[in-house]
């Protein structure tokens, strides 16, 4: 793989399935859980189609909404690239209404390869979905949480983080 290979393409694996290690599922649920009324946002990272680590957006006062402004984006992508993982997704909240992308969503996608999540807790078991974007729509996708994913992410910060890693 490429170092500079920062933007990733979880889609393109065999089975077409995402996996999410349970720890990060785990610290979204709480982050968005702390957020409401408001959207929580984070951008999701990881390597293939594993996602293993979550960089949290500012909460954004506006509701129905969620926005990033320039900034808080092109940190928060440094951080994933400076932890050598790839971004592989979006995850965004509907504290009051179902996990369907809005208007706004539709229009404001740009990513097409990555994927795009939504935690939906209108009601009182929240309600996780996993959209991938093809030909001009979004089209609901599998995914699986997973302990494995959580060792894999550990035992690759296990490898002396500040020293720079040959991959
Ligand atoms: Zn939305």
């Amino acid at each position: 793989m490429k170092t500079t290979d920062w933007l990733g393409d979880p889609f393109a694996f065999k089975d077409n399935k995402l996996y999410m290690g349970r720890k990060v599922a785990n610290r979204l649920l709480r982050g968005a859980q702390e957020a409401v009324p408001y959207e929580f946002s984070a951008l999701l990272a990881g390597r293939d189609a594993t996602i293993t680590d979550a960089v949290a957006m500012p909460i954004s006062s506006d509701t129905g909404n969620f926005s990033w402004d320039g900034p808080a984006f092109l940190q928060a992508l440094h951080s994933i690239r400076k932890r050598q993982l790839q971004w592989l997704g979006v995850l965004h909240t509907h504290p009051h209404t179902a996990p369907i992308p809005s208007r706004q969503d539709v229009l404001g996608w740009h990513y097409p390869t990555l994927s795009y999540w939504i935690v939906s807790l209108a009601s009182e078991t929240p309600e996780w979905r996993v959209y991938q974007w093809k030909n001009g729509a979004f089209l609901l996708r599998d995914y699986t949480v997973t302990e494995a994913a959580d060792e894999a992410a550990n035992s690759s910060a296990a490898v002396s983080p500040s020293s720079p890693k040959n991959s």
